[in-house]
């Protein structure tokens, strides 16, 4: 990945594809009556959207291409944040749409790192070290949310009251 516009064209398809899976887990989150967990996905689908665009702000650009399906240089032919998606459904609960969330960022992590690990571009490198930085936040975010619910259910395991209402 040597080439600025080549690497913020696969930036936007995965910031899109993030944002696409915050708001369908949102979404379940909705079903599940997990209110604070929903307003959570919407706010990291925000979050998606808002950060690529002042990335590609702020560096002026106005030339990503836009690239043919074969085009894109994924690990294992898939999009990082693309590559849970089809076991989101609206049944999920909060733990799996937690994991299936951190599982998304820490793909994304991963693009990124990897191709500043790797880029002889300087200008990919910066680029790709700030998008890895970003989402290193998210992980560790991610990770508070699942360490709150997994506390709640250890420390109350037998209180029929902990349990969401409205699920069979
Ligand atoms: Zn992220």
């Amino acid at each position: 990945m040597e080439d600025i516009n080549l690497f913020l064209a696969h930036a936007v398809e995965l910031e899109r594809e993030a944002a696409r899976r915050y708001e369908e887990l949102a979404d379940s989150m909705r079903t599940d009556g997990n209110v604070a967990v929903e307003a959570f996905f919407r706010q990291m689908a925000v979050f998606s959207r808002k950060h690529l665009a002042l990335a590609v702000e702020r560096g002026g650009f106005r030339q990503i291409p836009a690239l043919t399906p074969t085009e894109y240089v994924w690990p294992d032919g898939l999009s990082p944040e693309q590559f849970d998606w089809i076991g989101v459904d609206c049944m999920i609960d909060v733990n799996n749409a937690l994991a299936i969330a951190l599982d998304g960022e820490r793909r994304g992590h991963a693009f990124y790192a990897n191709i500043e690990a790797i880029t002889g571009d300087p200008e990919v490198r910066v680029m790709a070290q700030e998008f890895a930085a970003e989402e290193a936040e998210h992980v560790a975010e991610l990770e508070k949310w699942i360490g709150r619910y997994a506390t709640q259910s250890s420390t109350r395991p037998s209180d029929p009251t902990s349990e969401p209402a409205g699920r069979a």
